[in-house]
């Protein structure tokens, strides 16, 4: 038996965009279609439903998981970041829900050749786009070691990464996620902590890799020119920096002037085109914790788009 990723929060997902059977939603991050399943069998007859993913992999595991709902769904291969032009090329005008549910599926963890996991030995990828050319295991064996430091400072929100970024160069040729988790773990040395030493450097690189968070950045601001008024945003994430990225976007975008507090008077002439539908973060329940470990730490925000 095939096991699909399972979707987080996918009952809130279902109500926060409102999903009707005439409306037309876009799942930017459509991974094993958990959430596109979701949505699709939500009412009768099924909405129209376009998936994105960047990975070739998950959109043939989401049209497995689909089989069945053909009529109503478009899968492509491209980046959220430009989902205007995606919608465009699948011929939609504007969308009435859309979501982003960020981070990585269980399906790219689990394979052993993605390269994202150091609970395996794995040769070091995690590209979410296997066309793409840089993967992990060139930023870390060719980035010069100021770029090591800075990028995992700042993705990886590590406060030693020049001694891990001293200690990856020192540490050439890495091959594997293993070597390099074990290289992190000795460069920060010390106690047994609850997570391991390397989950922020392994965040880090993955989040260089790909861009990860100049595609939100495009991806929110394309979203709020595709939704038709009164149409809703949803969007997970997995971490503080993505959360923190989701929630500064929403509120600047819920107000009409974003001008510095110091302005006394307004120049920006910035007019809001969103409404925050939840102004308290989201969070999974006890109960969905416990049955899907991935859940722990998700954030989902949502907003909703003004007739403008
Ligand atoms: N909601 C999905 C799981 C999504 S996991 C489900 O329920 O099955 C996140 C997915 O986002 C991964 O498949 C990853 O390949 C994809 N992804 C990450 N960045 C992307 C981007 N910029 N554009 C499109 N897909 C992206």
């Amino acid at each position: 038996m095939t096991v699909f990723h399972t979707p987080v929060l996918s009952r809130e997902v279902v109500s926060a965009l409102s999903v009707r059977p005439d409306g037309t939603y876009v799942d930017c991050t459509v991974g094993e279609g958990g959430h596109a399943a979701e949505i699709l069998s939500a009412v009768e007859p099924p909405p129209r439903l376009l998936g994105i993913d960047l990975d070739a992999d998950a959109l043939l595991s989401a049209r497995a998981r689909l089989a069945g709902f053909e009529a109503a769904v478009s899968l492509v291969q491209g980046n959220y970041g430009d989902v205007g032009g995606l919608a465009a090329g699948a011929g939609l005008e504007a969308a009435d829900g859309i979501i982003i549910d960020l981070g990585i599926s269980s399906l790219q963890l689990e394979s052993p050749d993605r390269g994202f996991s150091f609970r395996r030995e794995e040769r070091l990828d995690m590209r979410f786009d296997r066309r793409q050319a840089r993967t992990a295991l060139d930023l870390v064996n060719m980035a010069p070691a100021p770029e090591l430091a800075e990028l995992i400072g700042s993705l990886g929100e590590e406060s030693r990464s020049r001694r891990i970024a001293s200690a990856i160069v020192a540490g050439r040729p890495i091959e594997t996620t293993t070597e390099l988790a074990a290289l992190v773990a000795r460069a920060l040395g010390g106690r047994r902590r609850r997570i391991h030493p390397a989950t922020r450097t392994f965040q880090a690189l993955r989040m260089s890799v790909n861009g990860e968070l100049d595609n939100l950045r495009s991806g929110l601001e394309q979203s709020i020119a595709l939704l038709a008024p009164g149409g809703r945003l949803a969007v997970i994430a997995y971490h503080s920096l993505e959360d923190r990225l989701v929630k500064r976007f929403m509120a600047a975008e819920s107000r009409d002037c974003i001008c510095p507090s110091e302005l006394t008077i307004c120049d920006c002439g910035h007019r809001a085109s969103l409404k925050r539908v939840n102004r308290k973060v989201m969070k999974a329940s006890q109960q969905e914790i416990r049955a899907n470990p991935r859940s722990r730490s998700a954030r989902m925000r949502v907003a909703e788009r003004l007739a403008v």
